[in-house]
């Protein structure tokens, strides 16, 4: 018997969400972000159910070079290209895909020798304003890129800022489509986002990568409403349980002050888990499958819940912080952050396991 606090990371689900990107965009090529460990899930762990993907991007070279080096043949794109010229050597010799965001490393291409041309794609800032090309340099730029002898292939690509919006996406696809006019290389715009609105938004490779995990990338719709799976289910258990007296308070600072008599539980995890900091009194928690509430301040190793909703639960009760039957979009929203965050969030110290199928007893 070990500290119960697990990440049980769900293959199943993440295929089904792989296909219903799929399904959304049909006719593209689907690059599967996995940047940041595959947000949080484990970039060798998630790679099986990625295997219908047409490629991944990330932009973690080391990463990149490590799913080389497990003879993942597919296109890797490095999505924020390379950070200096001594890394395209290496960058030639796996194989991999770049952006090229910025002039110095047009310059980078142009001078320096490589074994092997690249495939790249030229970013455009459309609205986003953090990086790319503006879209009066975009001729330019796709001259010089494509007489390199260090360039392969050329595509032209954008990240959307605000695809859940009406004004906002419109703008970004209207500002990509003059600077790419008379340009006859493909096309890549679509995030998660711009998947579930691939009607309007189109491109010859998409690049979701919320959505694989089962998380929303809109405010709005939720996972479950898209028909997403959550692909990482964070399992605890209760390790105490004790009853309050009505004005009696909670965990450090008595962040939670009891209006009446009842029972709080205590669930083994913390922000050293991942679970934040910051999320008020009232956050959601599954125990025994009970939506029940934080109740006092989340602190390294330990958070409390009010056990009213939960009148059977004991120690040794299961608990879900967030995964299956409550989604990360929920103690997201309560905590005033976004689903990726919490997933790319999960510490070290947290074991893992992979599962292929929904429901599963786990000896914890
Ligand atoms: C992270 C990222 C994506 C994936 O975005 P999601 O919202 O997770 O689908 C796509 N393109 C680029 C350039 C990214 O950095």
């Amino acid at each position: 018997m070990s500290r119960p606090v697990l990440a049980q990371i769900n293959l199943a689900a993440l295929r089904k969400n792989l296909r219903m990107a799929r399904e959304k965009s049909a006719g593209a090529q689907l690059l599967a972000v996995v940047k940041a460990n595959a947000y949080g899930h484990g970039l060798l762990r998630v790679l099986p159910a990625l295997s219908d993907a047409d490629g991944l991007a990330l932009l973690e070279l080391d990463a990149a070079v490590s799913l080389r080096e497990q003879h993942y043949g597919r296109r890797i794109l490095l999505l924020e290209g390379f950070f200096g010229a001594d890394e395209l050597s290496e960058i030639a010799l796996r194989r991999l895909a770049v952006v090229v965001h910025h002039i110095e490393q047009v310059r980078m291409l142009e001078t320096t020798p490589l074994t092997r041309p690249l495939e790249v794609f030229l970013k455009i800032n459309t609205g986003m304003n953090r990086l790319g090309f503006k879209p009066s340099e975009v001729r330019e730029v796709a001259d010089r890129l494509s007489a390199s002898s260090s360039v392969a292939a050329l595509r032209l690509m954008t990240h959307l800022a605000r695809a859940d919006e009406e004004e906002g996406l419109h703008e970004q696809l209207q500002s990509f489509e003059d600077a790419c006019k008379g340009l006859p290389y493909p096309r890549s715009i679509a995030n998660s986002a711009g998947v579930v609105r691939f009607s309007e938004v189109g491109g010859d490779y998409v690049r979701p990568g919320i959505m694989l995990y089962g998380s929303s990338p809109f405010p709005y719709d939720t996972a479950e409403m898209l028909g997403l799976s959550p692909a990482m289910t964070l399992r605890s258990e209760l390790i105490a349980v004790h009853d309050l007296k009505p004005n009696a308070s909670v965990g450090y600072g008595g962040g939670y002050t009891a209006a009446r008599a009842h029972r709080v539980g205590v669930i083994a995890c913390g922000y050293a888990d991942g679970y934040p900091r910051h999320a008020p009194n009232g956050t959601p928690v599954l125990v025994c499958g009970k939506k029940v509430r934080t109740a006092g301040r989340v602190s390294m190793d330990l958070m409390t819940v009010d056990l009213t909703e939960a009148p059977e639960a004991g120690v040794g009760s299961p608990v879900v912080l967030w995964g299956e039957e409550l989604s990360v979009d929920d103690v997201a929203a309560a905590a005033s952050t976004v689903g990726y965050e919490l997933l790319c969030a999960v510490a070290p110290r947290v074991p893992f396991v992979t599962t292929e199928i929904g429901k599963v007893d786990i000896e914890l």
